[in-house]
Protein backbone atom coordinates (compact mmCIF):
# COMPACT_ATOMS: atom_id res chain seq x y z
CA UNK A 1 0.00 0.00 0.00
CA UNK A 2 1.71 3.30 -0.99
CA UNK A 3 -0.79 6.02 0.33
CA UNK A 4 -0.52 7.09 3.44
CA UNK A 5 -3.92 6.04 5.49
CA UNK A 6 -6.57 8.49 6.29
CA UNK A 7 -7.79 8.82 9.94
CA UNK A 8 -10.95 10.49 9.04
CA UNK A 9 -12.47 7.68 6.74
CA UNK A 10 -11.57 5.12 9.44
CA UNK A 11 -8.68 3.79 7.77
CA UNK A 12 -7.68 0.59 10.03
CA UNK A 13 -6.80 -2.27 7.19
CA UNK A 14 -7.46 -5.72 8.36
CA UNK A 15 -3.90 -7.30 7.69
CA UNK A 16 -3.57 -10.22 9.80
CA UNK A 17 -4.47 -13.65 7.31
CA UNK A 18 -5.45 -15.10 10.09
CA UNK A 19 -8.33 -13.40 10.77
CA UNK A 20 -8.94 -12.38 7.69
CA UNK A 21 -9.19 -16.43 7.49
CA UNK A 22 -11.13 -16.70 10.57
CA UNK A 23 -13.81 -14.46 9.00
CA UNK A 24 -14.54 -15.86 5.90
CA UNK A 25 -15.08 -19.34 7.97
CA UNK A 26 -17.35 -17.68 9.93
CA UNK A 27 -19.33 -16.02 7.26
CA UNK A 28 -19.94 -19.46 6.28
CA UNK A 29 -19.51 -18.59 2.50
CA UNK A 30 -20.39 -20.43 -0.53
CA UNK A 31 -19.46 -20.37 -4.42
CA UNK A 32 -23.46 -19.56 -4.38
CA UNK A 33 -23.14 -16.16 -2.59
CA UNK A 34 -22.76 -12.87 -3.76
CA UNK A 35 -21.36 -10.20 -1.53
CA UNK A 36 -21.55 -6.18 -0.96
CA UNK A 37 -17.44 -5.67 0.67
CA UNK A 38 -18.14 -1.91 2.08
CA UNK A 39 -15.43 -0.27 2.41
CA UNK A 40 -12.74 -2.60 0.65
CA UNK A 41 -9.61 -0.76 1.24
CA UNK A 42 -6.85 -1.66 -0.98
CA UNK A 43 -8.08 -5.07 -1.71
CA UNK A 44 -6.05 -6.92 0.93
CA UNK A 45 -9.03 -8.89 2.51
CA UNK A 46 -10.70 -8.69 -0.78
CA UNK A 47 -8.60 -10.52 -2.62
CA UNK A 48 -8.83 -13.71 -0.13
CA UNK A 49 -12.59 -13.15 -0.14
CA UNK A 50 -13.59 -13.31 -4.23
CA UNK A 51 -12.12 -17.34 -4.58
CA UNK A 52 -14.75 -18.23 -2.21
CA UNK A 53 -17.80 -16.56 -3.75
CA UNK A 54 -20.07 -16.56 -6.55
CA UNK A 55 -19.80 -12.52 -6.97
CA UNK A 56 -17.87 -9.92 -5.01
CA UNK A 57 -18.60 -6.11 -5.39
CA UNK A 58 -15.93 -4.32 -3.37
CA UNK A 59 -17.47 -0.93 -2.62
CA UNK A 60 -15.04 1.83 -1.93
CA UNK A 61 -14.67 5.84 -1.31
CA UNK A 62 -11.54 6.88 -1.16
CA UNK A 63 -10.45 7.28 -5.14
CA UNK A 64 -6.40 7.06 -3.99
CA UNK A 65 -6.80 2.97 -3.05
CA UNK A 66 -8.52 2.64 -6.21
CA UNK A 67 -5.08 1.59 -8.24
CA UNK A 68 -3.83 -0.99 -5.56
CA UNK A 69 -8.07 -2.19 -5.25
CA UNK A 70 -7.91 -3.19 -9.24
CA UNK A 71 -4.61 -4.38 -9.13
CA UNK A 72 -5.36 -6.86 -6.20
CA UNK A 73 -8.51 -8.02 -7.82
CA UNK A 74 -7.13 -8.46 -11.21
CA UNK A 75 -6.62 -12.06 -10.87
CA UNK A 76 -10.53 -12.59 -10.00
CA UNK A 77 -13.22 -11.96 -13.17
CA UNK A 78 -16.32 -12.24 -10.42
CA UNK A 79 -15.48 -9.00 -8.85
CA UNK A 80 -16.52 -5.40 -9.92
CA UNK A 81 -15.28 -2.47 -7.70
CA UNK A 82 -17.95 -0.11 -7.17
CA UNK A 83 -16.64 3.62 -6.32
CA UNK A 84 -19.36 5.11 -4.14
CA UNK A 85 -20.46 6.15 -0.62
CA UNK A 86 -22.04 3.39 1.13
CA UNK A 87 -24.28 5.86 2.93
CA UNK A 88 -25.37 7.07 -0.58
CA UNK A 89 -25.65 3.99 -2.00
CA UNK A 90 -28.81 2.64 -3.36
CA UNK A 91 -28.79 -1.14 -3.01
CA UNK A 92 -32.18 -2.34 -4.80
CA UNK A 93 -31.62 -0.42 -7.99
CA UNK A 94 -28.16 -1.58 -7.98
CA UNK A 95 -29.11 -5.25 -8.09
CA UNK A 96 -32.04 -4.86 -10.49
CA UNK A 97 -29.40 -2.98 -12.89
CA UNK A 98 -27.31 -5.87 -11.81
CA UNK A 99 -29.59 -8.95 -12.34
CA UNK A 100 -29.54 -9.84 -9.23
CA UNK A 101 -32.75 -11.56 -7.56
CA UNK A 102 -31.10 -13.51 -4.41
CA UNK A 103 -30.07 -12.04 -1.44
CA UNK A 104 -26.90 -11.13 -0.78
CA UNK A 105 -24.24 -11.11 2.04
CA UNK A 106 -22.76 -7.68 2.65
CA UNK A 107 -19.18 -7.65 4.83
CA UNK A 108 -16.94 -4.58 6.24
CA UNK A 109 -14.40 -3.67 8.01
CA UNK A 110 -15.82 -0.08 8.63
CA UNK A 111 -15.12 2.83 10.07
CA UNK A 112 -16.01 2.77 13.26
CA UNK A 113 -17.73 6.08 14.04
CA UNK A 114 -20.28 5.34 10.87
CA UNK A 115 -21.38 2.20 12.42
CA UNK A 116 -24.44 3.27 12.98
CA UNK A 117 -25.57 5.26 10.09
CA UNK A 118 -24.14 1.91 8.09
CA UNK A 119 -26.46 -0.37 9.65
CA UNK A 120 -29.25 2.14 9.49
CA UNK A 121 -29.10 2.42 5.80
CA UNK A 122 -28.96 -1.88 5.54
CA UNK A 123 -32.00 -2.15 7.92
CA UNK A 124 -33.58 -0.14 5.08
CA UNK A 125 -32.58 -2.72 1.87
CA UNK A 126 -33.03 -5.25 4.44
CA UNK A 127 -35.25 -7.14 1.68
CA UNK A 128 -32.06 -7.77 -0.47
CA UNK A 129 -29.70 -8.54 2.06
CA UNK A 130 -29.87 -12.09 3.79
CA UNK A 131 -27.70 -11.16 6.59
CA UNK A 132 -24.75 -8.52 7.77
CA UNK A 133 -21.05 -9.33 9.14
CA UNK A 134 -19.27 -6.23 10.26
CA UNK A 135 -16.02 -5.27 12.23
CA UNK A 136 -17.09 -2.91 15.07
CA UNK A 137 -15.77 -1.37 18.26
CA UNK A 138 -16.14 -4.12 20.79
CA UNK A 139 -18.68 -1.79 23.32
CA UNK A 140 -20.39 -1.22 19.99
CA UNK A 141 -20.97 -4.67 18.96
CA UNK A 142 -22.19 -5.52 22.87
CA UNK A 143 -24.85 -2.74 22.51
CA UNK A 144 -26.09 -3.89 19.32
CA UNK A 145 -26.56 -7.29 21.02
CA UNK A 146 -27.28 -6.35 24.73
CA UNK A 147 -30.39 -7.81 26.35
CA UNK A 148 -32.79 -6.15 28.66
CA UNK A 149 -31.79 -5.67 31.97
CA UNK A 150 -27.85 -5.15 30.91
CA UNK A 151 -26.43 -1.78 31.20
CA UNK A 152 -25.33 -1.82 27.53
CA UNK A 153 -29.12 -2.29 26.62
CA UNK A 154 -30.33 0.98 24.93
CA UNK A 155 -32.07 2.65 21.76
CA UNK A 156 -29.84 0.74 19.73
CA UNK A 157 -30.21 -2.39 20.99
CA UNK A 158 -34.13 -2.35 20.36
CA UNK A 159 -33.49 -0.92 16.76
CA UNK A 160 -31.05 -3.42 15.49
CA UNK A 161 -33.07 -6.47 17.11
CA UNK A 162 -36.42 -5.96 16.02
CA UNK A 163 -34.99 -6.14 12.42
CA UNK A 164 -32.53 -8.88 13.15
CA UNK A 165 -31.15 -11.54 15.12
CA UNK A 166 -27.16 -9.88 15.88
CA UNK A 167 -24.52 -11.72 17.48
CA UNK A 168 -21.16 -10.82 18.36
CA UNK A 169 -19.45 -13.95 16.92
CA UNK A 170 -15.77 -13.16 17.91
CA UNK A 171 -13.23 -10.43 19.44
CA UNK A 172 -10.66 -9.22 17.21
CA UNK A 173 -7.18 -7.78 18.71
CA UNK A 174 -6.25 -4.39 17.79
CA UNK A 175 -3.18 -5.60 16.80
CA UNK A 176 -4.26 -7.34 13.66
CA UNK A 177 -5.41 -3.97 12.20
CA UNK A 178 -2.76 -1.85 10.58
CA UNK A 179 -2.38 1.02 11.46
CA UNK A 180 -3.33 -0.06 14.68
CA UNK A 181 -6.15 1.66 16.56
CA UNK A 182 -6.87 2.68 19.44
CA UNK A 183 -9.42 0.42 20.35
CA UNK A 184 -10.71 -3.22 20.30
CA UNK A 185 -13.04 -4.66 18.12
CA UNK A 186 -15.39 -7.13 17.64
CA UNK A 187 -17.05 -9.08 14.74
CA UNK A 188 -21.09 -8.84 14.33
CA UNK A 189 -23.49 -10.52 12.48
CA UNK A 190 -26.87 -9.10 11.91
CA UNK A 191 -29.50 -12.05 10.54
CA UNK A 192 -32.33 -9.98 8.44
CA UNK A 193 -35.94 -11.05 10.20
CA UNK A 194 -38.75 -12.15 7.50
CA UNK A 195 -40.31 -9.98 9.29
CA UNK A 196 -39.85 -7.54 12.65
CA UNK A 197 -39.48 -9.56 16.09
CA UNK A 198 -42.39 -8.41 17.04
CA UNK A 199 -45.98 -6.78 16.31
CA UNK A 200 -46.01 -3.02 16.55
CA UNK A 201 -49.13 -1.40 14.60
CA UNK A 202 -47.35 1.74 14.48
CA UNK A 203 -43.50 2.31 13.94
CA UNK A 204 -43.01 5.51 13.93
CA UNK A 205 -44.82 5.99 17.40
CA UNK A 206 -42.79 2.63 18.04
CA UNK A 207 -39.15 3.95 17.30
CA UNK A 208 -40.53 7.17 19.20
CA UNK A 209 -41.44 6.04 22.80
CA UNK A 210 -38.58 3.72 22.80
CA UNK A 211 -36.05 7.05 21.94
CA UNK A 212 -38.20 8.87 25.21
CA UNK A 213 -37.78 5.52 27.51
CA UNK A 214 -34.01 5.76 27.00
CA UNK A 215 -33.28 9.09 26.64
CA UNK A 216 -32.99 9.32 30.53
CA UNK A 217 -32.79 5.67 31.62
CA UNK A 218 -31.62 5.97 35.28
CA UNK A 219 -35.49 7.13 35.54
CA UNK A 220 -38.46 4.79 36.21
CA UNK A 221 -40.56 4.84 32.78
CA UNK A 222 -42.95 6.53 34.36
CA UNK A 223 -41.09 9.67 34.73
CA UNK A 224 -39.12 9.57 31.44
CA UNK A 225 -42.55 9.29 28.95
CA UNK A 226 -43.62 12.22 31.04
CA UNK A 227 -42.64 14.56 28.21
CA UNK A 228 -44.88 12.42 25.90
CA UNK A 229 -47.90 11.76 28.12
CA UNK A 230 -50.01 13.10 31.25
CA UNK A 231 -49.15 11.05 34.43
CA UNK A 232 -52.86 9.53 34.39
CA UNK A 233 -52.76 9.18 30.77
CA UNK A 234 -49.77 7.12 31.23
CA UNK A 235 -50.92 5.36 34.05
CA UNK A 236 -53.69 4.24 31.96
CA UNK A 237 -51.37 2.82 29.45
CA UNK A 238 -48.92 1.29 31.53
CA UNK A 239 -51.56 -0.79 33.69
CA UNK A 240 -53.39 -1.89 30.11
CA UNK A 241 -50.34 -3.12 28.27
CA UNK A 242 -49.44 -4.77 31.78
CA UNK A 243 -46.26 -3.25 32.97
CA UNK A 244 -45.60 -2.21 36.36
CA UNK A 245 -45.34 1.17 36.70
CA UNK A 246 -41.73 1.45 38.71
CA UNK A 247 -39.81 -0.36 35.92
CA UNK A 248 -37.06 1.39 34.49
CA UNK A 249 -36.65 1.43 30.60
CA UNK A 250 -33.63 -0.83 30.21
CA UNK A 251 -35.71 -3.95 32.13
CA UNK A 252 -38.38 -3.60 29.32
CA UNK A 253 -38.36 -6.27 26.61
CA UNK A 254 -39.00 -5.28 22.73
CA UNK A 255 -42.03 -7.79 23.61
CA UNK A 256 -43.06 -5.13 26.41
CA UNK A 257 -42.52 -2.14 24.30
CA UNK A 258 -44.29 -3.69 21.70
CA UNK A 259 -47.13 -3.91 23.92
CA UNK A 260 -47.10 0.07 25.34
CA UNK A 261 -46.89 1.31 21.98
CA UNK A 262 -49.45 -1.05 20.83
CA UNK A 263 -51.92 0.47 23.93
CA UNK A 264 -50.90 3.91 23.44
CA UNK A 265 -52.19 3.46 19.76
CA UNK A 266 -55.28 1.53 20.94
CA UNK A 267 -56.34 3.78 23.79
CA UNK A 268 -55.88 6.64 20.63
CA UNK A 269 -53.40 8.85 23.21
CA UNK A 270 -51.43 11.18 20.98
CA UNK A 271 -48.40 11.97 21.74
CA UNK A 272 -46.21 14.89 22.37
N1 LIG B 1 -11.63 -3.62 4.35
C1 LIG B 1 -10.31 -3.05 4.19
C2 LIG B 1 -10.24 -1.57 4.57
C3 LIG B 1 -10.69 -1.24 5.97
S1 LIG B 1 -10.45 0.43 6.43
C4 LIG B 1 -9.33 -3.85 5.02
O1 LIG B 1 -9.72 -4.40 6.04
O2 LIG B 1 -8.16 -3.89 4.67
C5 LIG B 1 -12.06 1.11 6.15
C6 LIG B 1 -12.29 1.44 4.67
O3 LIG B 1 -13.58 2.05 4.54
C7 LIG B 1 -11.30 2.45 4.12
O4 LIG B 1 -10.74 1.95 2.93
C8 LIG B 1 -12.12 3.72 3.86
O5 LIG B 1 -11.66 4.51 2.80
C9 LIG B 1 -13.49 3.11 3.58
N2 LIG B 1 -14.62 4.03 3.81
C10 LIG B 1 -14.73 5.00 4.76
N3 LIG B 1 -15.93 5.60 4.68
C11 LIG B 1 -16.61 5.00 3.67
C12 LIG B 1 -17.90 5.19 3.11
N4 LIG B 1 -18.76 6.10 3.57
N5 LIG B 1 -18.28 4.39 2.07
C13 LIG B 1 -17.43 3.45 1.59
N6 LIG B 1 -16.19 3.23 2.08
C14 LIG B 1 -15.79 3.98 3.12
Amino acid sequence: MRIKPKKSLGQNFLTDKNIQKKIIRACGLTNEDIVLEIGAGYGGFSAQLAPCLKKLYALEIDWRLYPDLEKNLSAYNNCKIIKSDILKFEITGFLQEEKIKQKIKVIGNIPYYISSPIIEHLINYRNNIGEVFMTVQKEFGRRVCAVPGSKEYGSFSCFAQYYARCRVLFEINKRCFNPVPKVDSSFLSLKFREKPAVNVGDETLFFKLIRAAFNQRRKTLRNSLEGLLDRQELERVLDSAGINRNVRPEDLSLEQLANLSNSLKSLQLSVH
